[in-house]
């Protein structure tokens, strides 16, 4: 791979070289990722019993000291699915940063099974929450570890599935904070077991995104952790600028040849922080970048001005009108650029303005920021209920940024969050292939590596990373790519086609 500087028509971006032996090269570096991959997994599964008895109904499984370890994550989430379109869950009230766990053990109604015919008359689950802590108590029983999606009609998936959606986002978070155990525990239950499966890969209904499912928290950690250790091996993309070249000394400021800049940078960032309405998700990727929750979605607006300076984007913009966007009618046409996240053509713009495109990242605080403040108000001597509401109110009651240095994950001085991020995406693909094995899935790993390195890593047009072997059915006019595993699938090499 080599850096390729962005001039017109071409972005800024790490490309393949193209080298006689690299299709092997390529091949053997997915064997051995996947390799890597089984034998921790292996490991992995070995810290826990080999088979467990499966809980009954009022079983707590996940316990007091769990409970405190995963609710400030569950606050934030939870939060964010409050003004969500769709799910409207109902915001925890709790202080995120409380220690308590929630009191209210008796006199909550259950949701109501899945064959109650109410349920079906009411087009909703018939869930109450009950209670306005982050894990209301009744969350950290078997019982809800049972419940069953039901199979709504189009846009009814969230009245129907409220509650379960809730549990399948409380499972994400259970593997997220390395909760192994406890979902093992519930995965011995054979409905469970069933219920979790049917969860690899889903959307609100067939004519939607698949996008709920627990495989968008592998595919995005893949993607990331790959991204990532690509840019690692390019150190001039991410040092200082030696002596006697051009330098801004100013913390995160862009290098003349930037990772920030490349294509494939942009499209990893949009991608793992992107609002696909299952923030269990893409919460950890937003804190690491330092990205707030629906800046970046499956697609981009932006204003028409940007097209005077790069034309590569002129083919987008419209008038308002055409776009849906106008908010009126009879006032003079305005145009504005419109694209979905995979055409935009990324690596054409300077990182700080993609990043900032559609909306101005906001500050987001760090835990020293919380600490900085809080020392501030209690120095005022406000007491503690009106410094809560105070930190409240200005969304100082969470660490929403990981970096000391925002938006530059490279920074030297960003070194040990990016350590503890590149071992947490390895350890969610580590936590998820041992799902999928224990819930008999198969997840294809190097598949999923050619896609991703074909999709991050950039190549001249006509020139392709790998073969894809299919079938044509005539009759029905149909291609079916060979998954069989007797043949292989995907086949690196590098030519033209
Ligand atoms: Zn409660
Ligand atoms: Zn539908």
């Amino acid at each position: 791979m080599r850096y390729q500087a962005g001039n017109m028509p071409r972005p800024c971006d790490i490309v393949f070289c193209f080298k006689p032996n690299q299709g092997k090269h390529i091949d053997g570096f997915a064997e051995s990722f996947v390799q890597a991959l089984e034998d921790q997994t292996t490991a992995e599964r070995a810290k826990y019993p080999a088979t467990y008895q499966p809980p009954k109904p009022e079983d707590i499984l996940i316990n007091d000291a769990a409970a405190q370890r995963i609710s400030q994550t569950v606050y934030k989430w939870r939060n964010s699915l409050s003004t969500a379109e769709g799910i409207q869950l109902p915001q925890a009230t709790t202080w995120a940063r409380s220690k308590h766990l929630c009191p209210h053990t008796s006199n909550i109604s259950e949701c109501r099974s899945a064959d109650d015919p109410a349920r079906e008359e009411e087009q909703d689950d018939g869930y109450i929450f009950g209670c306005p802590c982050a894990l209301p108590f009744k969350e950290r029983k078997a019982s809800a570890f049972m419940r069953r999606r039901i199979y709504p009609d189009c846009y009814t998936f969230y009245e129907a599935n409220r509650a379960c959606f809730f549990h399948m986002e409380l499972v994400k978070t259970l593997l997220l904070h390395g909760e192994t155990d406890t979902v093992l525990r519930a995965c011995s239950d054979p409905a469970i077991k069933d219920e979790y499966a049917r969860w690899h890969s889903k959307g609100e209904c067939n004519c939607m995104p698949q996008t709920l499912g627990w495989d968008m928290v592998y595919k995005f950690a893949l993607e990331a952790y790959l991204v990532l250790n690509i840019i690692k091996v390019f150190p001039a993309l991410w040092e200082p600028a030696p002596r006697g070249k051009k330098r801004n000394n100013t913390p995160g400021a862009l290098r003349e040849a930037d990772y920030r800049n490349t294509a494939m940078y942009q499209y990893m960032l949009g991608l793992v922080t992107m609002d696909i309405t299952t923030p269990a998700t893409v919460l950890p990727h937003q804190e690491f970048f330092g990205v707030p929750d629906r800046h970046f979605s499956d697609c981009f607006r932006f204003p028409a001005d940007i097209a005077v300076k790069y034309p590569v984007f002129r083919k987008f913009v419209k008038d308002d009108k055409a776009t849906g966007w106008a908010a009126g009618t009879g006032t003079e046409a305005k145009k504005s650029g419109y694209v979905a996240a995979y055409k935009f053509p990324y690596g054409h713009l300077p990182f700080n303005r993609f990043l900032n495109l559609e909306e101005t990242v906001p500050h987001l605080p760090s835990s020293q920021d919380i600490a900085q403040v809080t020392l501030i108000l209690y120095a005022k001597r406000l007491p503690t209920e009106l410094v809560i509401p105070i930190l409240k109110l200005a969304d100082y009651d969470t660490p929403r940024r990981r970096l000391p240095i925002p938006h530059d994950p490279l920074h030297a001085q960003n070194r040990n969050e990016l350590n503890k991020y590149l071992e947490l995406c390895w350890n969610l693909l580590v936590r998820y292939n041992l799902l999928a094995q224990e819930l008999g899935e198969e997840i294809d790993w190097k598949g999923m590596i050619f896609n991703a390195l074909r999709r991050h890593v950039g190549r001249p047009p006509r020139w392709e990373l790998y073969k894809i072997r299919y079938r044509r059915n005539p009759e029905r006019n149909e291609y079916h790519f060979l998954n069989d595993k007797r043949q292989t699938t995907h086949v690196a090499y590098a030519s033209s086609c």
